[in-house]
């Protein structure tokens, strides 16, 4: 079996409404799906990390870059193929947009890996550790509202309602107008539910301590991307210092990168990102050392239905830390606001709003071999920008 083609799809549709977080806000919804077809007739899926005009960049990377290096290779040589690319790559970005274009090529390896064994990729990983997984639903995104707390506060109430087991929100119009939106979202949550908030790396050590203090009064769960990813001392203080665990990795890469970052001790809850980070081969070893430091995972969790079902998989076979009988649990990271690659993309729904609703707040694991599943390509035809 070789590779006969690897391919970008770059989807696209425009939001009806504009959301924001604390770097921008934004208008369209982009995803990068890419496809690697084998001699076999074996097609597998995967997806890159990175909205908008990354996208595009992106897709050169892995059609004009990486394609070159991997047609009629054997698909199943995935580490071998995983260390060539990036001992190519390696003088030109360790870290990035080249290591979030190899993310995408080695999902659909693991994918045509699973399809020829015939197992599901959570199997194949050797699980499953878990028969359902919790979901988080993640929703308060920024608006230019009148009253974005109001807003909040209802929006908080209106995912508890719908049977997530705990709910995240963004922060990011300044320290003082944030503690008064995670306010309103615990107003809208209630006292005994969970609630975590991401600043998307927009405070100063000083700031993040401001509202992190406002955060252990009000009991959040964690605090997630308090500052820069680049400030590992800042992360090491804020956890030092504050109650509320703080959480982050979602824009680390590699195990290098993950290395530093844990033995940094920056993070109290690892947020790898598999469709950035280097794709399945290389989130297996950042969960490893995750693991070896004792810092529990919750995947980051962004994109179509394809990063969707990738996570599904790896939460499904990712060992309990520590264990017990009634173990600490990962949670799947869930977009409670409008996209249309995650509910429409493919042939047959994941339908996870429907589950979490009759289950209150979880997941059955995806079925069929490889991820299981594969998008509708009328709905890539309609939606394809390149
Ligand atoms: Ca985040």
């Amino acid at each position: 079996m070789k590779i006969t083609r690897i391919t970008s799809h770059v989807l696209q549709h425009k939001l009806d409404q504009e959301l924001g977080y604390s770097q921008q806000y934004f208008t369209a919804r982009t995803a990068h799906l890419v496809e690697v077809e084998t001699s076999d007739g074996v097609t597998g899926w995967g997806e890159c990390f990175g909205p908008g005009n990354i996208a595009l960049a992106n897709r050169t990377i892995v059609e004009q870059v990486l394609q070159p290096m991997l047609l009629g290779r054997d698909p199943l040589a995935r580490e071998a193929i995983w260390h060539h690319c990036y001992n190519m790559l390696r003088d030109h970005g360790q870290k990035g947009m080249p290591i979030q274009a190899l993310s995408g090529i080695d999902i659909a390896l693991w994918d045509i890996a699973g399809q020829v064994a015939g197992l599901p990729l959570y199997r194949l990983l050797g699980g499953p550790c878990r028969e359902r997984i919790p979901v988080y639903g993640y929703g308060m995104m920024l608006r230019r509202v009148p009253d974005l707390a109001a807003a909040f506060r209802d929006e908080a109430a209106a995912i508890r309602e719908a049977g997530y087991a705990a709910t995240k929100m963004k922060v990011g119009l300044g320290p003082r107008q944030d503690v008064a939106l995670a306010r309103a979202v615990r107003e809208g949550v209630g006292e005994d539910y969970r609630f975590m908030v991401d600043a998307n790396h927009c405070y100063t050590t000083a700031d993040a301590f401001y509202v992190g203090h406002a955060l252990d009064e009000l009991g959040a769960y964690w605090f997630e991307e308090p500052v820069a990813p680049e400030d590992k001392a800042g992360y090491a203080e804020l956890r030092a210092g504050l109650k509320t665990t703080i959480a982050g990795g979602e824009a680390e890469f590699t195990r290098w990168g993950w290395k530093d970052l844990l033995e940094a001790r920056a993070v109290g809850i690892a947020q790898p990102e598999v469709c950035a980070l280097g794709g399945i081969s290389e989130f297996l070893k950042v969960v490893a050392l995750c693991h070896a430091h004792f810092v529990p995972v919750i995947n980051h969790v962004w994109g179509s239905a394809i990063a969707v079902t990738t996570n599904m998989h790896l939460l499904a076979a990712m060992p309990d830390l520590p264990g017990g009988l009634h173990p600490w649990q990962p949670m799947l990271e869930f977009d409670t606001t409008p996209n249309r690659f995650r509910d429409e993309l493919l042939a047959e729904p994941l339908e996870i709003q429907r589950q979490v609703r009759e289950s209150g707040g979880s997941v059955g694991l995806p079925g069929g071999p490889g991820l299981g599943v594969a998008p509708d390509r009328d709905f890539i035809a309609h939606y394809r920008i390149a």
